[in-house]
Order: C-alpha cells, then structure tokens, then sequence
C-alpha cells in the first residue's frame, strides 16, 4: 500500500501522538516496534515491548505489519456480533460468568462424583455461564473427549481455545473461527519447513500425532533433550512451551492461551470482572499472566506453583479438579450462580 494511504484522516479521530513505523507516520500509535509482528483483529494489536502482545490503539481500516502498512483491513470493526456471526450455536445474551477451563487436570481433573456434580451444575447454568474450554488439544482430541465423557456429563462449551491458543473454535460445531484463526495462520507459515529439519533425529523428542496447522507439538524426555536447542528454535519466531515436564510445544512467539483469551474477550465484550480461568500446569501460566481472576487447582505442577508469589488475582485451591474450580469460583463471589 502506499504511503498515502497512511492519511489521518483514514485513522479514524484517535491520533494523540505521533510514531515512525517504517518510512511512514501513523497517528494514534504509541511506540512501534517496526520489528515486531502485528496482528489484525479487524483493528490492529502490536507488540511494543518485550514483555508480550499488548494493545496499543485500533487504527480503523488499516491493517499494519511488521514494518510495511499491507493491507486494508477488511472488516471495520471486530466485536460480539461479528464473533457470533462465525458460530454455530448462539452464545449466552448476558453471561453472569465467562468461565475458562483448561481440560486435562483441570475440568477432567477430580473424583468422577466431582467432576459429575461440576458437569451437572454447569448445564444448568448454560444461560447464566459462557464456558470456554482452553487447552492444549486439537479439536480432533477434544471430540474426543466430549464423546468419552459424555456419560459423566461433559458437555461441549460455547467455545474453544485449543492448541494452546493456536485455535478457536465454536464449542457446539468445533469449527474454526477464521476471525481468530486467519491471523494465527499467517504468521505460521513456512515455519514448519524452517523447524521441522532442526527437531529431526533430535534425542529426547517424539512428535505428537496432532492435527493442527499451526504448531508443532513433541513428548519431551527432560533427561535427554538438549536444552540449548530452544534458543535456536526461538529465533526462528517461535516460542518454546515446555509444561508438565513431559511436553513441548512450538507456537508463533506470542500465541498462548493468555493471548488468544484476550483476544477473544474483547470480541465478546464481556466485563473483565465477570472472567474466571483454571488451569493446572504451565502451559496455563500465560493464562494467568493476563491478571484476569484465575483458579490453579490443587493437583497443579511443581513448576506453576513456583510461579504463583509472582502472579496477581490466582487464588490456589486447597481441592483438584473440578472441586477446585468451583471453590476457586466461590472465592472469587460466584457463590449465587449455585443458588
Ligand atoms: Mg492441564
């Protein structure tokens, strides 16, 4: 696109300050870090610091990338409407909770008579409690489980981060919303032909048998893998995920499920206050991370727990599994949804 095309007048009346990315000048932004990948969500996110993924300022119809103005955005505004249009199911009209589960240790973590109870209580809020799953599953996994447990209740969510937020899906369908996932998508490709010849015959390393197109997942054996092969990974625009001692993940640097959950709450338009996550290792810390009110259940990793002094709004439960998300829950004023 043009330099032109960077007119204020096509920023829409936000500007309140000036920044050089690239040759041009764009109104409205803080810093830019012309360095940086930029995701379009309909507006635009970049990443300005080292820390991770923050939202500086939406730009109306532009689209921005890493040092180049590309595109035209092709959609002028992102929200609820737009997400619900790319849904199979209609989400709650005005949720009294959005409820963000991991799955593994977390919402199938607990007593079968827990997780039973947690299941039942959760359908009968269906209304009141938009649940979303966020895991480190594909979606083929996911179906999976939703059929596996159905007969202790489990039922499908309204909506789904999976892949450790290289995914998301409309929790009824399990199909990909191209809102979340075209930008994801973009900023994979040609990763794998760069990664794949440095993983192989690598000791310690087994690859998952995923179905994703966007990461890449292996069994990891702590005691033989070379650590030092992470940095070499990294630089390639990856980040390494190492969780639950046994798995490693490689996502475009900055997708997690923290980012993507973010994501997807600004599209939902949903009071920050009224969001609960739960998770139980450290591929759930990201989640934790965004200082939204979040629940580690009791059976979480050793390493999660490391990192708790440094978290703020975590409430640790004292129960696992379900127990421990509906007493996390109960601490953070949920109590009436049980009523
Ligand atoms: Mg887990």
């Amino acid at each position: 696109m043009a330099e032109d095309a960077l007119a204020g007048e096509e920023l829409g009346g936000e500007a309140d300050g000036e920044a050089q990315h690239g040759q041009a000048t764009i109104p409205g932004f803080g810093e830019i870090h012309k360095t940086e990948a930029c995701r379009c969500r309909g507006g635009v996110r970049h990443r300005n610091d080292a820390n991770g993924w923050s939202v500086t300022k939406h730009v109306g119809r532009l689209t921005v990338f890493s040092d180049t103005v590309v595109a035209t955005c092709p959609v002028p505004a992102v929200s609820r409407q737009l997400l619900q249009s790319q849904l199979s199911a209609p989400l709650p009209e005005a949720p009294e909770l959005v409820l963000v589960t991991d799955l593994d240790g977390t919402l199938l973590g607990g007593a079968t008579a827990e997780r039973r109870s947690f299941y039942r209580w959760l359908a009968e809020q269906r209304e009141r409690v938009l649940h979303v799953f966020c895991t480190g599953r594909d979606l083929a996994s996911i179906a999976r489980v939703l059929e596996e447990d159905e007969p202790i209740g489990l039922a499908a969510p309204h909506l789904v981060i999976g892949d450790v937020g290289c995914t998301v899906a409309c929790g009824q369908s399990l199909l990909p919303v191209p809102l979340a996932v075209e930008p994801i998508d973009a900023r994979w490709q040609g990763m794998e032909q760069r990664l794949l010849p440095m993983l192989e015959g690598q000791p310690g390393l087994a690859a998952q048998p995923l179905h994703s197109q966007r990461r890449l997942a292996y069994y990891v054996d702590p005691e033989q893998f070379d650590h030092s092969l992470i940095p070499q990974l990294e630089a390639h625009g990856v980040d390494c995920l190492l969780s639950d001692n046994r798995y490693l993940d490689l996502l475009p640097t900055g997708v997690n499920k923290g980012s993507t959950l973010l994501a997807l709450l600004e599209w939902l338009e949903v009071d920050p206050q009224l969001v609960v996550t739960a998770g139980d290792t450290l591929n759930d810390l990201a989640m934790f991370e965004t200082g939204l009110n979040g629940v580690v259940v009791a059976n979480a990793e050793a390493a999660l727990l490391e990192r708790l002094p440094r978290l703020s709004s975590i409430y640790l439960a004292s129960a696992e599994g379900c127990a421990g998300i509906a007493e996390g829950l109960r601490h953070f004023g949920f109590d009436h949804l049980w009523d």
